[in-house]
């Protein structure tokens, strides 16, 4: 099972990411998650992006696919995974291809978590506001939810256009999303 999971910030991609390989038994390999902990235990490449990912920029193409093609050799993902957070421009969808035509290996299927962005707005402003974060407000909010629009849309569309892409309402309980996604899943692939 390859499995690439994508949704707008806020929609919660991250903890059904988890929960879903943990369904299928597979490793879940968040791009995000690696560069935060190279940051926390400040190895090279933690120095080298962390002045980026301060900003909110991307981490250079070059630096992430290398990343992602490293871990994808462990013994772990040599049954499947699921990627959360990559790809997210046009050259790692590239850098992904040929990764996988390197390998012999295809994907599976393209989650893609939907929700309103009205919804996802008013779900991240309270979370601003529990965390003290305050250089959040709803315009910053929307700005990250547009950025990630027209980084994401293209990359939206070429999975669909090869029929891997399986949309899913994202809005609900946890339990109630990740069946949602189980259940499109196992249609899909049946
Ligand atoms: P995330 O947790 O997925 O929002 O990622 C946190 C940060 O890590 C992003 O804001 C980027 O700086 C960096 N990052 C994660 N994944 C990627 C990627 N596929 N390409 C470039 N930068 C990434």
């Amino acid at each position: 099972m390859r499995l690439l999971i994508m949704g707008p910030p806020g929609v919660g991609k991250g903890t059904q990411a988890v929960g879903i390989a943990a369904h299928y038994g597979i490793p879940a390999i968040s791009t995000g998650d690696i560069f935060r902990t190279n940051v926390k235990n400040q190895t090279p490449l933690g120095q080298e992006v962390s002045r980026i990912m301060a900003d909110g920029g991307y981490v250079p193409d070059t630096i992430t696919n290398a990343i992602v093609a490293d871990r994808l050799t462990e013994a772990d993902a040599a049954q499947g995974w699921l990627l959360d957070g990559y790809p997210r421009t046009s050259g790692q969808v590239d850098a992904l291809d040929a990764e996988l035509a390197r390998t012999g290996q295809g994907l599976d299927a393209v989650i893609s978590l939907v929700a309103d962005t009205d919804v996802l707005v008013g779900r991240l402003l309270k979370r601003a506001e529990l965390e003290g974060r305050d250089d959040d407000n709803a315009d910053t909010i929307r700005h990250r939810m547009e950025i990630y629009t027209e980084a994401t849309d293209p990359l939206l569309a070429t999975y669909r256009s090869r029929d891997l892409l399986v949309e899913v309402d994202g809005i609900g309980a946890v339990d109630e999303v990740a069946g949602r996604i189980t259940t499109a899943l196992d249609a899909k692939l049946a």
